[in-house]
């Protein structure tokens, strides 16, 4: 794959952190870019063990894998995507891997208020296109909140569970 990909998505990780996760200690969370067939795969074994749900916004997309602290993007998100498209992704990736870290997962009421949050921040930058869609997104997954709810994810986390 050339340098470029690689370093789009780059610049995309840095400028997302920067300007609305400037509090977010990211540590060893990387992100990376895969050949569309592998990053398949592996959204196929994420799906085989529950850990992704929900394929609302339009395919190509990117993935948040918390044992690999990583930020998976395909591919062709990467090549094909303005930065407003591809920033909103990764804003989206974000905002799950911030509430994994206290057992959330989903797009559980936690991750609509961070949403929200950054929503705010983006319109304050006068980013329109980006305000859209992170909007749109907004209203995508609304009735995730109610339908996944918080309080059965929360009784799936309170069931032993080995630390990644
Ligand atoms: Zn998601």
């Amino acid at each position: 794959m050339p340098r470029e990909v690689h370093e789009r998505l780059e610049a995309c990780w840095q400028r997302v952190k920067r300007d609305f996760f400037p509090y977010w200690k990211s540590g060893d969370w990387t992100c990376e870019v895969l050949h569309d067939q592998v990053f398949e795969k592996l959204r196929e074994a994420e799906r085989a063990v529950g850990k992704v749900t929900g394929d609302r916004l339009p395919l190509p997309e990117m993935m948040c894998v918390y044992p690999h602290r990583k930020i998976y993007a395909r591919a062709s998100l990467v090549t094909t995507s303005s930065d407003n498209v591809l920033d909103s992704v990764m804003i989206h990736e974000i905002c799950h891997a911030l509430l994994r870290v206290r057992r959330k997962r989903g797009h559980c009421l936690a991750w609509h208020l961070r949403l929200e949050k950054v929503y705010q921040k983006v319109c304050k930058l006068k980013r329109n296109e980006l305000a859209e869609l992170i909007d749109y997104q907004l209203r995508q997954y609304s009735d995730e909140v109610y339908s996944t709810s918080d309080l059965q994810m929360d009784r799936e986390l309170k069931a032993p569970k080995k630390r990644p």
